[in-house]
């Protein structure tokens, strides 16, 4: 018995780097064409007609559509800049970590990096309120939300 049929075969056509929408960062890429092929027992005989082509990311392995290639990485805004470089002077001024975490995340900043921005400005210790669980740099002595005194620096 003879099975006849078609598959499809990807061919890599070209190379380079581009800004890829799942990792959020440059990353190299490969062009491919998914080609249609004539196959005997399953096996690629020889390609017919003219494939689509994808876009494959080396690092994450997601397939795209060939546009990806021109997705511009997204621009730090400049008031995301000035909240950022503002994030020490909140912390001291009495603002509480998650207050700040979320004014981050809110102008579209990855939660892992807004996280890091904080600790990194936050250092080793910090102080929470017992009553209202937030938490606040190691200067701060009362909780602005609760007005109560926060515990001791940890
Ligand atoms: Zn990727
Ligand atoms: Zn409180």
């Amino acid at each position: 018995m003879i099975i006849f049929g078609t598959r499809h075969k990807l061919k890599t056509i070209d190379r380079g780097e581009f800004y890829c929408p799942h990792c959020r960062t440059k990353r190299p890429y490969e062009r491919k064409e998914a080609r249609p092929y004539f196959a005997l027992y399953f096996i690629p005989v020889f390609p017919i007609g003219h494939g689509s082509e994808v876009i494959e990311c080396m690092t994450c392995g997601t397939l795209f559509a060939p546009d990806a290639l021109n997705a511009a990485p997204p621009q730090t805004p400049p008031d995301l800049a000035a909240l950022i470089n503002g994030v020490g002077r909140q912390l001291a001024g009495g603002t509480p970590v998650e207050f700040v975490v979320r004014a981050l995340t809110g102008r579209g900043l990855d939660y892992d990096m807004a996280r890091a921005i904080v600790e990194r400005e936050l250092g080793a210790t910090r102080r929470t309120c017992p009553a209202c669980n937030l938490t606040y740099a190691s200067g701060v002595e009362t909780c602005t939300e609760c007005g109560r005194a926060l515990e001791s620096p940890r």
